[in-house]
């Protein structure tokens, strides 16, 4: 699905000596080179705080740790997206609420989360899917109505843009109360193991969440809160230090290649490629993923895979159907477009390194099923 070697040729005089001096200066944890990275992504983003830490799963747990929400406290988010946002929400012995997905781009609906509102209800999670924003703009007027949090899940779509009616533009995952990355070596900014990251533009609860990574310490062996042990360590630092400056190249490569998978794919009435729900520079294409109709999706998983062609099907279960996460309030009615969506989606290979005769292999192997 991805070509990381590929991608590794072209920074290897880079990071191998970047790599070399992390461990020459044995500056492995909490070393200058996390700090420098972490003021360059936040040059990047735009927003005034970036906290490095383990993973994009600990991110989302920290940040809804740092807006303090509590036991009980109910927390909307996505049916139609991957568990970890779910699951921090359930280890912190919050409520999740899942609610429905648009047909379209895939991300939370608005009008399913004015539904789900009850006086529990304290923050929201919309998951920036396969590598496009929510509609931040309602999102952000809810929960202002409201007085809800709103945590972006920016795991598949840093670097994207969102545009406002206005015409105004923001980076993705720095328009909510606080946000969270996963730099897992297949995201858009991967490195070479576990990194995530949190965003915020508040300084008070960037000053919390600094100290909730770090054992809840905010002076040396003084724990104030429960805190965890978080961190991003100085190697994969490095790596996506070196990988930072490519990022808008490497983002304007995956969505060439989507332009080309739309193109063979456009006079095709059994698909339906991806929605893009604002400007060019709107999706990242983390994923690319169509809708089939009045196809044998798992009997195409199946062709492609004995062409040596990798797919995925993301997500084949709602969250809500999954017995970790089944719960007595959920009705069915409630989630038509989820429960549609995961019989009919795939996405295909994605990455930097997809050349023209990679994608005519794949579209014409999707093509020869399809068509049968
Ligand atoms: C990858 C991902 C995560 C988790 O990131 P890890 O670094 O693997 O913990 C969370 N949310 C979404 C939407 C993701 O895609």
């Amino acid at each position: 699905m991805v070509d990381l070697k590929g991608q590794y040729s072209g920074i290897k005089n880079v990071v191998n000596p970047a790599i070399q001096e992390v461990i020459e200066t044995t500056t492995f944890i909490n070393g200058p080179k996390v700090h420098e990275f972490q003021k360059n992504l936040e040059n990047y983003l735009g927003v005034k705080h970036v906290i490095p830490c383990a993973n994009g799963t600990d991110a989302l747990q920290i940040a809804m740790m740092g807006l303090g929400l509590k036991p009980g406290d109910e927390v909307i988010t996505a049916d139609f997206t991957f568990a970890a946002t779910v699951e921090v929400i359930a280890l912190l012995q919050l409520t999740p609420v899942l609610v429905d997905v648009n047909s379209d781009d895939f991300n939370i609906n608005i009008e399913a989360i004015k539904k789900a509102i009850t006086p529990k209800t304290k923050a929201i999670v919309p998951v920036h899917l396969f590598g496009q924003c929510a509609n931040m703009e309602a999102i952000m007027e809810i929960a202002e109505a409201h007085n809800l949090f709103v945590i972006e899940d920016n795991a598949q779509a840093i670097g994207a843009t969102y545009t406002y009616k206005n015409g105004k533009k923001a980076q993705a995952g720095t328009m909510g109360h606080v946000a969270s990355t996963s730099f897992f070596p297949s995201k858009n900014l991967g490195c070479y193991g576990d990194g995530g990251a949190i965003f915020t533009n508040d300084d008070e609860l960037a000053h919390t969440i600094r100290g909730i990574v770090n054992h809840g310490m905010y002076e040396r062996y003084h724990h104030d809160v429960v805190g965890v042990n978080s961190r991003l360590d100085s190697i994969q630092a490095v790596v996506l230090d070196a990988k930072l400056p490519h990022l808008d190249t490497y983002n304007k490569a995956r969505r060439d290649a989507a332009h080309k998978y739309n193109e063979a794919f456009k006079n095709v009435e059994k698909i339906t490629t991806p929605y893009q729900n604002g400007g060019s520079d709107s999706h990242v294409y983390h994923q690319y993923t169509l809708k089939l109709e009045g196809v044998d999706r798992d009997g195409l998983v199946k062709f492609l895979n004995s062409h040596d062609i990798p797919c995925g099907v993301y997500y084949p279960i709602p969250l809500h159907k999954q017995k970790a996460y089944q719960d007595l309030r959920y009705n069915e009615a409630d989630f038509t477009v989820t429960n549609q969506l995961v019989k009919q989606v795939i996405s295909l290979p994605m990455h930097t390194e997809l050349d023209d005769e990679q994608i005519d292999f794949i579209t014409s192997k999707v093509l020869e099923f399809v068509n049968g």
